[in-house]
């Protein structure tokens, strides 16, 4: 099996129906912008958090939940840990804390991405390819 390296979409594998089970959440280390409807489905902010977005955005920096805010795009960036692990992903299963309510992007990935079709997978330890 050749070496998958995130950062090289050239080295992802092609997306198929299972993949995911056996993975350790490649794609869960890889930077994630987010909408304004994802954080109200998250339950990080709520309808009248929009009217003062500047302190909206401070607070849920200070809060962790993200690194940065573009306005002219509307998107905001997940925070990711140390590892890179995003914030929402449970390190040690591997699995993401909040499946119910994750982001749009999440749910469209792989068929959206920096190669559409492909992941940045590769399997657990213990599992097999
Ligand atoms: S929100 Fe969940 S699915 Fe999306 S990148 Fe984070 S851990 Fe993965």
């Amino acid at each position: 099996m050749s070496l998958i390296d995130i950062d090289r979409p050239s080295t992802w594998r092609f997306y198929k129906n299972g993949m995911c089970q056996a993975c350790h959440g490649g794609c869960c280390t890889m930077p994630v912008e987010v909408k304004w409807d994802d954080l109200l489905r998250l339950g990080l902010v709520d309808e009248s958090d929009q009217q003062a977005m500047k302190k909206t955005v401070k607070r849920l920096m200070k809060e962790g939940y993200i690194t940065s805010y573009r306005q002219s795009t509307g998107l905001f960036m997940l925070s990711q840990k140390s590892n890179r692990d995003c914030y929402f992903l449970d390190t040690k299963t591997r699995l993401c804390t909040v499946y119910e309510k994750r982001p749009g992007v999440c749910r469209e990935f792989p068929s959206i991405g920096p190669r559409p079709g492909y992941c940045p997978c590769f399997p657990k330890a213990g599992a097999r390819d």
